[in-house]
């Protein structure tokens, strides 16, 4: 039945329950204190270098930073200090996560959208953006593309927020997407994880949604200040309300997703505020749930197709500025992920990369059916905004080979339990980036065997070979049921993993 305008507003109406978020307020306020954040900005000043030192002792052994520490840090002036962050930054990547970078690909879905955001080239009042939902066999070829082509086993969907796109078209694209099964060069490639990025759902609906076997569930504040945040999302559209956003991870939880992502889209207000606002909500999670975030993003705000915002925006943030908030995040919030995307250009993810990131996108297409129909159609009149780096997988991951990453697609751990507080804790102790290089192996020779060129093959092959030297070393026990599993491998078998029983 078609929808009328009547119904449509009906349906803005409802999306937001207030009682599912005023329970948790405090007197009638959120957890972010701005009055507070700003005094601690202001106060942390000008530390010697023994205070961020001992700070940084802190972020080694892997715990959350408190606000003064972080603003501490986010304070620093001194350019042999910031050195010295960075490379505790790696270290603590390297400690929590190992060599491994995770890789995935975003997959839009549809850009009807009810919001007028600002800086998004989705908002309603952008005319001039071709509106489309993908149906469920555009879904499937979209999937075919990435599975069977690419060889991507990680997705990140992404949805506008609209009632054609509620709960129901998100379940069942996620269905579709599983569904996918392509024969590749060896074996066979199938989406093995599917996180999802979309507008805040009530409690009732994320139950739903974790039915289908959703992921992460990713939502970013885009701007923890509030008056900003009232500036570019306009008062009477759904996405206007801040603690409906805000206290959408709370919801999650309450539903029993335990993997959360959370973010801020950089450029709408002071960077060093809303690292601030990060870690607020972090160690809000951690406190109401016992676990904090699983995922942090930090998308700087890019040019979008008739969106004239985002070349005026005050707030935008410089190259170097971006490497000290990744550098500041990777230290306040030790153990969570962290996401690089394809917004920013190649020199730029190789500069940051070390400094502490473990997920990145690549073969990045974001128009919406960009994947199947890549060669005909104009991307500016479909896509959210301009990207920065269009390299392929392949070229990605040769590269990171040649640095000395191995590319994880590996999914083993959420499918044998380790989330949330679970995964979090093998994290803080070290014990999830030694288990995980044995799937990381596992998995990059099934990629290398169904997708990598010639060149990478060679990359490829001697950043495996290293890592089974080391597990053979270092995690004996481990070393026959890993040679058994990648030899069936190298003859076809897919989708093998190493079982970690969560204590
Ligand atoms: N519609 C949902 C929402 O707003 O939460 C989810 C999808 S939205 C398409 C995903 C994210 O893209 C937003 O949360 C925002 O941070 C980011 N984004 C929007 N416009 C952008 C731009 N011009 N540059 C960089 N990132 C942008
Ligand atoms: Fe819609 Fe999300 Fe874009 Fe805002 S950011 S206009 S909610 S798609």
């Amino acid at each position: 039945m078609e929808r009328t305008l009547d119904d449509y507003q009906e349906w803005i109406r409802n999306k937001i329950k207030k009682d599912e978020y005023e329970k948790y307020l405090n007197e009638g306020k959120d957890f972010i204190n701005e009055e507070e954040i700003v005094e601690k900005l202001r106060t942390e000043k000008k530390a010697d270098g023994k205070k961020v030192r001992d700070i940084l002792q802190k972020s080694l052994a892997v715990q959350i930073l408190t606000p003064e520490e972080t603003a501490t840090l986010l304070n620093v002036e001194d350019k042999e200090l910031w050195q010295e962050m960075q490379d505790v930054a790696s270290k603590v990547k390297k400690k929590v996560y190992d060599n491994r970078i995770v890789t995935f690909a975003p997959l839009y879905l549809s850009n009807l959208c009810v919001n007028n955001c600002l800086y998004c080239a989705f908002r309603k009042d952008n005319t001039i953006v071709k509106r489309r939902k993908l149906n469920l066999e555009e879904v499937k070829k979209e999937t075919q593309v990435l599975t069977g082509e690419i060889g991507h086993k990680r997705l990140i969907v992404v949805y506008g927020e609209h009632p054609e796109t509620d709960v129901d078209y998100m379940m069942e694209s996620i269905k579709a997407i599983y569904s996918v099964k392509e024969k590749t060069k060896s074996g066979w490639g199938q989406i093995r994880r599917v996180n999802v990025n979309a507008a805040p759902l009530s409690i009732e609906k994320l139950k739903e949604l974790k039915k289908v076997g959703l992921g992460t569930f990713q939502v970013f504040q885009e701007t923890y200040h509030h008056q900003t945040y009232r500036k570019v999302h306009s008062p009477g559209t759904i996405k206007g309300d801040y603690n409906w956003r805000l206290y959408c991870m709370h919801r999650a939880m309450e539903a029993g997703i335990d993997d959360v992502g959370i973010g801020v889209l950089f450029g709408l207000y002071d960077w060093r505020f809303e690292a601030m606002g990060l870690l607020y909500h972090a160690r809000e999670l951690e406190k109401k749930f016992g676990v904090g975030p699983h995922t942090i993003s930090f998308p700087r705000l890019e040019p979008a197709s008739n969106t004239p915002f985002n070349q005026q925006s005050e707030y935008k943030v410089s190259d170097d500025d971006f490497k000290k908030l990744i550098t500041v995040i990777r230290l306040a919030v030790p153990y969570t992920g962290m996401i690089l995307t394809a917004r920013e250009s190649a020199q730029v993810r190789r500069e940051v990369l070390d400094l502490g990131c473990t997920q990145t996108d690549a073969s990045t297409r974001i128009g919406i059916g960009a994947y199947s129909d890549r060669y005909t159609t104009q991307e500016g009149e479909r896509q959210q905004f301009i990207l920065g780096d269009t390299r392929s997988l392949d070229e990605v991951i040769r590269e990171l080979a040649e640095r000395g990453y191995i590319t994880s697609f590996c999914t083993a751990g959420y499918r044998c339990g380790r989330t949330g507080d679970k995964i979090m804790k093998l994290l803080r102790t070290g014990q999830e980036g030694k288990f995980c290089k044995l799937n990381a192996v596992l998995t990059f020779r099934e990629w290398l065997d169904d997708f990598a060129s010639e060149e990478t093959k060679i990359s490829g092959e001697v950043i495996i070979n290293k890592e089974i030297e080391e597990i053979k070393k270092k995690i004996p026990t481990f070393y026959p049921k890993l040679m058994e599993y990648y030899e069936k491998i190298k003859k076809g078998e897919r989708d093998l993993y190493l079982y970690l029983p969560v204590s």
